[in-house]
């Protein structure tokens, strides 16, 4: 008999593991079946092992250990939380904005008790969902009433469903553009049953290509923002105020899709001035849509807010209904926009805290981190990602690891728990201190030193 089919002989069976005492308070936790499971599972293992002739501990204690291993991993969520050392604040995969800290306990709030959700306490009879964001969207962006739905993708087809359906939507070649994950602006006006107008050439539309284009079929003139790339160069578009005026003149709807979406100035910060949804009001626009977790750093929503019988006949509409948002939603936007009611978002809301944090500061704790793990500080440039500022950066300090092998660094540190996303350049990994929360600083410069 060789050496494998000794092993494979010596191994205990399901019965005998299952029996062993230190497997009997997991079976108090994981449930017997789910036990039975992992020592199966454990067993091929060490089986394949054997077999592929690779060293193997086959003690009782080095078994139970797999075991373990394995109901902690069934246990894991697949949706985890991690340390973004990417640098890019808004990440798209990453789970895009963090709420702020009044939104989080806003959030276990309305999760833990019964609340006003559709109803209204001076009246001890239903109320609306609808209001709750409403009032303070108004008061922020000079609209006359505000909706919000799952996410902006939403609110635009309900935006086309309502409003343009088998009528014409007019807009510029240069705005068909794809939102991400393979989303593109014409398939969702197609889907919302609105016929698409294409007017004007890639890099240049003129106010005379969408007054040539206008008929009695007509319902809108949509603008949709270029927020995740940016044209330069021989290139030119209608003013947001000249395309409002024309639509007007024709008795049409000039309706805004800023994307993004933000109501305070990111050229304060040396980016690309973001249009604001101020802007879009004040030039006159019936309905702006945009998202609830980009620039505005709050929960996924889409933000419709504009003229009040637009957005009455938006409320009235069957899909509303299907799109709506729920109690978590509307308690992290109602907080997060507060923020910005009492004009403290920029130390108060993720996103603005990030992109507003001081280069020096950035730089202090690359080097306190240099200092327990090594590497050196070098400049380098964040991001505000999430389809946002294409092509304009934040000034900062990276900490920048040799490696032999950055992949593999990179791999190893996606296995630390909890994971850590970084980035390479130049054979070296490199981590931003802008998108690390300072509590993650810790498990970060454990993670770093366990895999070295
Ligand atoms: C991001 C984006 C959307 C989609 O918004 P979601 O909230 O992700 O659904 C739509 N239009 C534009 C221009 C965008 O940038």
């Amino acid at each position: 008999m060789n050496n494998r089919q000794a092993l494979l002989r010596r191994l205990p069976s399901v019965d005998s593991l299952l029996a062993c005492s230190a497997l009997q308070e997991q079976i108090q936790t994981y449930g017997r079946d789910l036990v039975v499971e992992a020592i199966r599972s454990q067993l091929e293992l060490v089986r394949q092992n054997i077999r592929h002739l690779e060293a193997t501990d086959i003690s009782e204690r080095a078994l139970v250990n797999g075991i373990a291993d394995f109901l902690a991993r069934e246990e894991e969520s697949s949706l985890k939380s991690l340390i973004n050392a990417t640098g890019v604040i808004i990440h798209t995969n990453l789970g895009r904005a963090l709420l702020s800290k009044s939104a989080q306990e806003a959030m276990v709030g309305v999760a833990a008790a019964y609340n006003t959700l559709e109803y209204d306490l001076d009246t001890g009879k239903r109320g609306s969902r609808l209001a709750h964001a409403s009032q303070l969207l108004r008061d922020l962006t000079g609209a006359e009433d505000a909706l919000a739905v799952n996410n902006n993708a939403s609110a635009l087809i309900l935006i086309l469903s309502a409003l343009a359906k088998e009528r014409e939507v007019v807009i510029s070649r240069g705005q068909l553009v794809e939102i991400g994950g393979g989303f593109r602006i014409p398939a969702i006006m197609r889907e919302s049953g609105a016929e698409l107008v294409e007017v004007g050439t890639t890099n240049r539309t003129r106010i005379s290509d969408y007054e040539a284009a206008l008929s009695d079929r007509s319902a809108m003139i949509l603008r949709v923002h270029s927020s995740n790339f940016k044209q330069i160069g021989f290139v030119q578009q209608p003013a947001l105020a000249e395309l409002t005026a024309l639509a007007r003149s024709r008795g049409i709807l000039a309706v805004d899709d800023l994307g993004s979406g933000t109501l305070i100035d990111t050229a304060q910060f040396g980016l690309d001035h973001e249009p604001t949804v101020q802007e879009s009001i004040a030039a006159g626009v019936d309905l702006v849509c945009f998202s609830g977790d980009k620039l505005l750093g709050g929960p996924q929503a889409g933000i419709i807010v504009g003229k009040l019988k637009l957005l009455s006949q938006l409320k009235r509409h069957p899909l509303a209904r299907a799109l709506r948002v729920d109690k978590l939603t509307y308690a992290a936007l109602n907080a997060t926009l507060e923020h910005y009611r009492r004009g403290e978002a920029l130390v108060n809301v993720p996103v603005w805290q990030m992109i507003s944090r001081p280069l020096h500061d950035i730089r202090e704790t690359a080097e306190k981190w240099a200092a327990e793990v090594g590497g050196t500080v070098l400049s380098g440039e964040s991001t505000v990602g999430g389809g946002s500022l294409p092509g304009t950066a934040l000034p900062t300090a990276l900490l920048a690891l040799a490696s032999e092998s950055p992949n593999r660094s990179m791999e190893q540190l996606r296995q630390t728990n909890p994971p850590v996303i970084a980035r390479i350049a130049d054979g070296r990994v490199l981590l931003d201190p802008r998108t690390v929360l300072p509590e993650q600083e810790t498990d970060l410069l454990a993670a770093l030193q366990s895999i070295n």
